[in-house]
């Protein structure tokens, strides 16, 4: 057993497994989710529940988040009855949701100015990734802080980098959703359009991935098509989040302003809560 103590306040779609992992690695974990039926998991692996999220933070030497969007991240960090209510200085927060990277800087500054120190870590990788440990992090923050953590992000990902100072990680992170989402809505229109004149989904999604056009996302996402069945690695609704994300931090091309207004109208049709890819359901209609 490590002789860290590390805390978890998120077990989400990404949030368990990455934990599960922690302890796969040896680690003492305590964890907190706001809707404790999703603990259960860990706790059957080993882990105990904290509390609250004070003592979450008092009782772990780092504490991890993996949450929603930026309202949750704040939410949580809150130093009222949230993280900052109980760490004491010298203790160490990473954040590794998907969050502007503003949110970074403002969750930088409020735990330096608790002498609290803070990175954040978002990723790049799905629930898959998450489950096998090969994730790539996009870590942000003071360079002690990151060799310090470096062994237990290691253990959740297949390449850990550091991109610089705070802002850098969630910058970074938003620009390769930016690609993820054109090449989601890209494999969803060509496949449209050759459905449109007689071409079936298999035979264009052969083309596709055996050819020089095929790639990660497409093979990942090419049984998901042909079942016509989309449940959520990454929800839709994510995917509206990071593009409004982008925009917020200075993204504003050709092709962003009209991806970001089919993934929003393909949400307000209903499909927020299913597989970004069913996008394709969306304009199928
Ligand atoms: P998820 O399954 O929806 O989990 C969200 C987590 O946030 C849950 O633990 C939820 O708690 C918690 N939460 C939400 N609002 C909260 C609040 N106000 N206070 C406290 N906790 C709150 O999401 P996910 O797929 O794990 O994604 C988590 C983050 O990783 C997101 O930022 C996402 O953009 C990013 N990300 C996701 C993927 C992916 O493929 N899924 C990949 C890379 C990055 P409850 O259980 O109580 O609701």
């Amino acid at each position: 057993m490590n002789k860290l103590k590390i805390g978890w306040a998120g077990l989400g779609n990404m949030g368990s497994p990455m934990a599960l992992n922690l302890i796969k690695a040896g680690y003492e974990l305590i964890v907190y989710n706001r809707n404790r039926e999703k603990e259960k998991e860990l706790l059957l692996a080993g882990a105990t529940s904290a509390a609250d999220l004070p003592n979450l933070a008092a009782e772990a030497d780092i504490v991890f988040t993996m949450l929603a969007d930026d309202a949750a991240v704040k939410s949580v960090y809150n130093e009222q009855d949230g993280l900052l209510a109980g760490a004491q200085a010298g203790k160490l927060l990473i954040d590794m949701s998907t969050v502007a990277p503003e949110t970074s800087r403002y969750l930088s500054k409020l735990c330096a100015d608790k002498a609290v120190a803070f990175l954040e870590a978002p990723v790049s990788g799905s629930v898959q990734p998450a489950r096998e440990g090969k994730l790539i992090i996009l870590a942000a923050g003071a360079v002690q802080d990151f060799e310090k953590a470096k062994p237990l992000l290691d253990s959740l990902g297949k390449l850990t980098l550091h991109l610089g100072v705070a802002g850098s990680g969630s910058s970074a992170k938003v620009a390769i959703n930016y690609l993820l989402a054109i090449n989601v809505q890209a494999l969803a229109e060509t496949v449209l359009f050759a459905e449109r004149n007689g071409i079936s989904n298999a035979d264009m999604l052969t083309i596709i991935n055996e050819g020089a056009c095929g790639n990660g996302i497409i093979k990942l996402k090419t049984p998901a098509i042909l079942a016509n069945n989309f449940p959520p690695a990454f929800a839709l609704k994510y995917i509206v989040k990071d593009l409004k994300l982008a925009k917020g931090a200075g993204l504003d091309s050709a092709l962003s302003n009209p991806l970001l207004s089919t993934f929003e109208a393909a949400a307000a049709d209903g499909l927020g809560d299913e597989d970004l890819m069913a996008v394709i359901k969306y304009l199928r209609n």
